[in-house]
């Protein structure tokens, strides 16, 4: 086999076009396989596909997949046409989308490294640079974007997440049921999330039974703006809930601390991650002394019995009997003379309505909680972004459970 057929076969390249011929520049470890079409080709629009004669030809290159450890690069005069609706167009390549300067099946291994390694490992591997990399993601979201069918969700979620500072943050809109992101708004106002909602249709918004969300006013008043019966959807999860009171848990530990080791004591030294974390995770003696600890008479103590109680409020299945036993716990917590507990008290007594929803819709945070660790990852992974559009790029590609592929490649 000639290696002219030898390179047609492998880059699979077919009637019309075929294979020139094929230079090797052993010394740079490049392969140039030149690529023409066939004489008396007839040429197509690629807008409306119909014939039209031709009008000049452009020289163009593509990276692809290298073949034996070299870098093999396609080359072909590409067509224009002249085409009485559209005017002068270049004709479509099979194996390259137009505008891309990769073919398609390296566009496709890059994605499938993106998934498994770090940008600049792919930079690396690849030798390819950030921006490359970054207009095949870009490409690779555009088109997942464009392929995904018509939103039908029921549950959803509305998060937060940091960009770069700590008060810089986007919104995230997620499926709860597949754990895949719907939407990333560039900030986390209140115009942001409705305008996501009101590019739904009528039908689409009433279809949403559950939104689960921080006790954000943003959030809420978008919400309540957008989707019909809202009131009755809004879901104020446990795990933001118990973040708010184990916060205010670690201020009164704080301050009591500082309050006793000015006077000498240090029953609660080294105590502060003992209140945070889960009893069940302790070791055997770590609960021995936290046991100690929680059965005292110290504040802190007390401020962390009322966060557990507040968790054991969530295995209600009716609103009446939920509610009961939050207003007896609001009671306890405002009488409770900790400045902290009272100050999240009083945030849960005005949002009640939505964590009662939470509870009786059985809403959990779980998905979005997943979400928000594998965005983490992403940014570290990536050692962070330029800018927001980017950040929001990389969301799309690792998250939004997109068919990221260039046409005809199948995975
Ligand atoms: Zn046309």
């Amino acid at each position: 086999m000639r290696d002219k057929d030898l390179y047609a076969q492998i880059l699979g390249i077919k009637s019309p076009w075929r294979v020139s011929s094929v230079e090797l520049a052993l010394s740079e470890g490049e392969v140039t396989v030149h690529v023409e079409q066939e004489a008396g080709t007839t040429q197509c629009c690629p807008t409306c596909g119909r014939e039209s004669p031709g009008y000049d030809s452009r020289t163009r290159r593509w990276r692809h997949l290298d073949t034996c450890q070299y870098k093999t690069i396609l080359v072909a005069d590409v067509p224009r046409v002249t085409c009485k609706e559209h005017g002068v167009v270049t004709v479509f390549v099979p194996w390259a989308e137009p505008g891309s300067g990769f073919t398609a099946m390296f566009e496709a291994l890059v994605i499938d490294w993106l998934k498994e390694a770090s940008i600049s490992a792919v930079s690396r591997l690849m030798g390819l640079s950030w921006n490359a990399i970054d207009g095949i993601m870009q490409r690779a979201v555009k088109r997942g974007l464009s392929r995904r069918k018509a939103l039908s969700v029921t549950q959803i979620g509305v998060d937060e997440t940091a960009f770069k500072k700590r008060h810089d943050y986007v919104t995230i809109v997620s499926d709860q049921q597949t754990g895949t992101v719907l939407h990333v708004g560039s900030d986390r106002k209140k115009g942001t999330l409705k305008a996501w909602y009101e590019s739904l249709t009528q039908a689409q918004r009433e279809a949403i039974e559950t939104v689960s969300m921080d006790m954000w006013p943003a959030f809420i008043n978008a919400t309540l703006a957008s989707v019909p019966g809202a009131q009755e959807k809004i879901a104020f999860d446990k795990f933001h809930v118990a973040k708010y009171l184990g916060e205010a848990v670690d201020k009164v530990r704080r301050q009591e601390h500082k309050a006793l080791m000015s006077e000498g004591y240090e029953d609660l030294k080294g105590s502060k991650y003992d209140w945070l974390y889960n009893p069940k995770n302790m070791t055997h003696e770590q609960k021995r002394r936290f046991k100690v600890l929680r059965e005292s008479t110290l504040k802190t103590a007390r401020a962390w019995a009322i966060k557990e109680m507040a968790m054991s409020l969530w295995h209600y299945v009716s609103k009446t009997w939920a509610s009961k036993g939050w207003q007896q716990w609001l009671s306890w917590a405002m009488r409770s003379r900790l400045e902290p507990i009272k100050e999240v008290a009083k945030t849960i007594k005005t949002h009640l309505w939505g964590i009662l929803n939470a509870i009786v819709l059985k809403v959990s945070n779980g998905p979005a909680e997943g979400l928000n660790s594998r965005i983490k990852m992403i940014k570290v992974r990536s050692r962070g972004f330029r800018n927001k559009a980017r950040f929001a790029n990389a969301i799309y590609f690792h998250l939004g459970g997109l068919d990221l592929y260039p046409q005809g490649v199948v995975r």
